[in-house]
């Protein structure tokens, strides 16, 4: 499975790292190996003194397809999760500033957390969502699926157009504003419509 991630998909974050608002969705990919085993704590890899969180909605891709049309893309997918991007900012941003790629701020071992899937179903509107990521207990990111530049099924599209997508693979749809250093012994737990799909350790 190949894990689509995509950049700058919220206003309020764009705004917090002054990154310029893109024109098209931004988008990278984390290999599966990036994927943080369940049950698995998370540890801050030597090469960064900057990890930050990223809590994301997360759809799980459910047959092949290629140049998906929107009006197509909600049967691609039938779960909903929640995951976090953790990123190795000190490293991306030396790499944005020599415009080299991200991958190894992006892409490194445990970086991608999955959490627990849901039945889309469950939900009356996935445009509407609000998800949260909990630091220690206090809330430090919030955000709202309806506030995307791009929505769920625009991404798919879009994405769609240049990868091809298989069962399995995962999107991972962007972050709000709230990004923030993670240390040693902190406590994260992600929230979807008031259901907790993960709780990870650091170490
Ligand atoms: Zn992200």
């Amino acid at each position: 499975m190949k894990i689509i991630c995509i950049g700058r998909n919220y206003a309020d974050h764009i705004e917090e790292l002054a990154n310029e608002r893109p024109s098209d969705p931004v988008l990278f990919i984390k290999p599966d190996s990036a994927v943080l085993p369940k049950e698995q704590d998370f540890y801050i890899p030597e090469f960064s003194e900057e990890v930050h969180h990223e809590v994301e909605v997360l759809v799980k891709i459910n047959k092949v397809g290629k140049h998906i049309g929107v009006k197509f893309a909600p049967t691609y997918y039938d779960e909903i999760g929640l995951g976090i991007d953790f990123t190795a900012r000190d490293v991306q941003s030396e790499l944005k500033k020599k415009g080299l790629p991200w991958e190894k701020a992006k892409g490194f071992d445990g970086s991608a957390v999955i959490g627990q899937w849901l039945p889309k179903s469950n939900f009356k509107d996935l445009d509407s969502l609000d998800f949260s990521l909990l630091k220690n207990g206090k809330v430090v990111q919030k955000g709202n699926t309806g506030l995307m530049l791009w929505k769920i099924d625009e991404l798919i599209a879009y994405v769609s157009r240049f990868f091809m997508l298989k069962k399995g693979d995962v999107i991972f749809t962007g972050t709000p504003a709230g990004v923030g250093k993670i240390k040693a012994n902190d406590y994260l737990s992600g929230i979807l419509e008031g259901q907790e799909l993960f709780s990870i350790k650091i170490k």
